[in-house]
């Protein structure tokens, strides 16, 4: 099969990452790969010389006898391609072939190395006007038969995948016209009868249906909250307010998970304008009351889409005047345009598109005229197939319940993480003076960080403390963990104290690793001295462990019998049963970025291999993910391990790999491997074995990422995702402390499900009573007992061609 992609639409960060991904899965599956230029206007163009270009021999299709049959199609790929396609950046000439006139063209293995790390499309996009008529559609049809292409993959917005499923439906015909002009012979037209076409979303909006994540938008939402962490440091100086327009027509996900994580007063979304009549009053009074507590910073966030539940369009500039004339604050306003779309692809938008365009060309392969065109989404932490039109359909119904004033519909068709960030926003933007509790019903609730520091703990303390004051419960910080709260070092936490912890990375209450066993009976003692009506732990498997031991506590200290939750936090991203902790995020975006600037270095000088060693205790989740966000080539985890026999096909295969790379256009290659994938070939002793070995090939080096792997300031995502679940933890303990006051028996007794972690599986919230959840747990290796993502490692080889290459010597 002959499998073309092109993208569509505007361009959006990780299309290259699904270019890369789809060409490299297509010639691991013994299909040829074609990229089309400029989206459905290369399809229109197509090629002034298609014989040329069909016969175009690739540069060794030569003689591979002495390799193995399965090798001997990537290597005729790695070969045909010279990774040199597109990079001058005209696109009208590459060493060896002319790409003037020619839009749909083979392109090899090597032609997609390092695509991963620009952003936009490198194979350009556009829209195309000529695509949207039938005869423009009948030049595109002409173009593919002409190159013996059927079938696609189409990456862009609703608007390319509509396109995309108008042109499926009309081929049969397109191909009889198109015989019946004479324009191709009749062994083509059976040859060709039918399209398999594949969508996957290219679009920063995250404005498609049936899928929870769209290509792109979380790297648009990467740029919004740098934008907005600088804002804040010059408006809070200035005592300014902002007012900041983000994209989002249709769509308020940038708009309202940039509010979230970004800490902001206020935000217009389209699916949700404010119901106070008239909306400035609401607006104001908010903002007014954020200043009277001390704020000296207001940020208002406006989606380009943002209307009034009239449907008025709601324009920043309008935003600004009324701040400025009611409130009289100095206030600007800041449009961020393009450089939303720009900029490097976020880890999401490496593994997702990676991952997406795998799937894509599996569901090519499997197409047949029955079958409907796909679109492959990601639903629930997994790559999904869902019919294209079905959820075109479903993202225009959001459209159409917006313009007919149905908010309440246009928010029951956006997933519920989507309605949960919106209550997630009000509830940490609010300050109101009335507390929704009676006094009986409130609630004094410990704070605690434990083990080390990661992305979102602050964020998470933040919400809690948020929540806690708009109920009237007391958020009661303890300070250094269990030591902090032994010396009495704990206190209460205010609206406005907490006001910038969104953004900040490391640990506001401070941490460490001191267990309650340490003495019991004094940290019982202390629960029942400052009276603790519930406590909530963030950390990672030290604050499981703690959570464990307390609970077992209960026989002997009913201070312990109160609701205790643990929210797990910690850049390993070990503790059992939960797909993402908090902080996991942000360290592979630490690690990208790092790895991205070694791997230049490692390019720089041709031919170096960078062995990488990365933190993660006994877990190999960041060195895994973060091998398949970087391209790396090889990974070492805990979990498999290192021996000779490894090492030695992983020395065969770097020598088939750099034997095989075009003279002089050798490239740095990356090695991941987690600090304690082997006590024996530590990184040193296998940089060393590389570096022997590698002769005149390869060159080897090492470099430890260490704790930088924490990160500086948490990634969006994890800050998102902190105020998810702090605030679902706050419900956790607020329904528990009211069933045990129900207990009519004294003392009171907390069952097992009042001792529980919450865990993210399946990407729902699932709580796990942590009796529970010992049994999932290895307990020596301190990781779960299975990992959700164990194949992935056979992954990082497969889009390297390790099997076939490690064979060869
Ligand atoms: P974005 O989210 O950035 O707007 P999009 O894919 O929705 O991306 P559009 O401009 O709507 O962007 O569509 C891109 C291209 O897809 C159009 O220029 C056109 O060539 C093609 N296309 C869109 N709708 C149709 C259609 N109904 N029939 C044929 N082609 C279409």
């Amino acid at each position: 099969m002959k499998i073309a992609i092109l993208t569509s639409g505007g361009d959006s960060a990780g299309m290259n990452a699904v270019v890369r991904s789809v060409v490299k899965a297509a010639i691991l599956k013994g299909c040829e790969a074609w990229i089309v230029r400029e989206g459905y206007e290369g399809l229109v163009r197509g090629n002034v010389d298609a014989e040329a270009s069909s016969s175009y021999a690739p540069p060794s299709s030569a003689n591979h006898s002495e390799f193995p049959v399965a090798a001997n199609n990537i290597i005729d790929n790695l070969r045909f391609g010279d990774g040199e396609l597109l990079k001058d950046g005209t696109g009208d000439y590459t060493a060896g072939r002319t790409l003037k006139g020619r839009y749909i063209v083979r392109v090899g293995w090597d032609d997609v190395r390092g695509w991963f790390t620009e952003g936009g499309t490198l194979i350009g996009t556009a829209r195309s006007k000529e695509f949207r008529t039938p005869e423009g559609r009948l030049a595109a049809a002409h173009n593919l038969v002409k190159e013996g292409i059927d079938a696609l993959v189409v990456c862009g917005g609703d608007g390319s995948l509509t396109g995309a499923d108008v042109f499926r439906a009309e081929w049969p015909q397109l191909i009889t016209d198109l015989r019946t002009n004479g324009k191709i012979t009749e062994a083509q037209a059976k040859m060709h009868s039918h399209l398999k076409i594949v969508g996957l979303v290219g679009s920063i909006d995250n404005d498609m249906s049936m899928t929870d994540l769209t290509i792109g938008a979380p790297t648009a939402l990467h740029r919004i909250c740098e934008a907005i962490d600088n804002i804040n440091s010059t408006a809070s100086s200035h005592s300014r307010a902002f007012v900041l327009e983000v994209m989002g027509r249709h769509c308020g996900w940038l708009a309202l998970l940039a509010g979230v994580a970004g800490g902001a007063d206020f935000l217009f979304i389209p699916e949700q304008p404010p119901k106070g009549k008239p909306w400035e009053d609401e607006m104001c009074a908010a903002i007014h009351q954020h200043r009277e507590v001390g704020k000296r910073k207001t940020l208002v966030i406006v989606a380009e889409g943002a209307q009034d539940i009239d449907l008025n369009p709601i324009r920043a500039e309008y935003v600004k005047d009324i701040l400025t004339e009611r409130l009289g604050l100095d206030t600007r306003v800041t449009t961020l345009g393009h450089t939303q779309r720009g900029g490097r692809p976020c880890a999401m938008d490496r593994i997702l598109p990676t991952l997406q365009g795998m799937k894509a060309v599996e569901a090519l392969l499997a197409a047949n005229p029955e079958t409907p065109s796909y679109m492959i989404g990601v639903q629930e932490n997994k790559i999904t197939m869902v019919p294209l039109m079905e959820a075109v359909a479903m993202t225009k119904a959001v459209t159409t319940a917006i313009e007919k004033k149905d908010f309440e519909e246009a928010m029951k068709l956006r997933d519920p993480e989507f309605r949960e960030s919106l209550e997630g926003f009000v509830t940490t933007s609010a300050l109101s003076k009335e507390k929704k509790l009676p006094v009986s019903k409130r609630m004094r609730i410990a704070i605690m960080h434990m083990g080390a520091p990661a992305g979102g703990m602050n964020a998470a303390t933040r919400a809690a403390v948020r929540y806690c004051i708009s109920q009237g419960h007391t958020p009661l910080a303890i300070h250094s963990g269990f030591r902090g709260l032994l010396d009495d070092d704990l206190g209460e936490l205010s609206w406005l104290g907490v006001d910038s912890w969104m953004a900040r990375g490391g640990s506001e209450l401070g941490t460490n690793r001191t267990l309650p066993s340490v003495d019991l009976g004094a940290v019982a003692a202390k629960f029942q001295q400052h009276s603790f009506h519930a406590l909530m732990m963030i950390g990672g498997f030290e604050a499981f462990n703690a959570l464990q031991i307390l609970e077992e506590g209960r026989k002997h200290y009913p201070a312990f019998h109160i609701p205790m939750v643990h929210l797990p936090a910690t850049i390993s991203n070990n503790v059992p049963m939960t797909e993402y902790s908090l902080g996991s995020d942000t360290s592979l975006n630490a690690l990208v970025e790092a790895c991205d600037a070694i791997k230049q270095s490692a390019s720089a000088s041709r031919n170096r291999v960078f062995v990488v060693e990365t933190q993660g205790g006994k877990c190999g989740y960041i060195a895994t993910m973060g091998a398949l966000a970087v391209g790396a080539c090889l990974v070492y985890t805990p979990e498999v391990g290192i021996n000779l026999d490894m090492l030695k096909r992983d020395v065969r295969f770097l020598k088939a790999r750099y034997k095989l790379d075009v003279k002089g256009k050798s490239e740095g290659r990356l090695v991941i491997r987690n600090e304690v994938a082997s006590s024996v070939y530590t990184t040193e002793v296998i940089t060393k074995i590389f570096k022997e070995e590698g002769g005149k090939l390869f060159d080897s080096r090492s470099a430890s990422l260490g704790h930088t792997l924490q990160g500086g300031i948490p990634s969006p995502t994890d800050r998102a995702r902190a105020v998810r679940l702090s605030l679902k933890c706050m419900a956790f303990v607020e329904r528990h402390h009211q069933l045990l006051q129900q207990q009519t028996d004294k003392p009171r007794v907390a069952g097992p499900e009042t001792a529980a972690v919450i865990t993210i599986q399946s990407g729902s919230i699932a709580w796990v009573p942590v009796q529970e959840m010992v049994q999932h747990a290895d307990m020596v290796n301190r990781r779960g007992k299975t990992e959700w993502w164990a194949g992935i490692k056979d992954l990082v080889e497969d889009l390297v061609a390790r099997p076939q290459l490690g064979g060869l010597q």
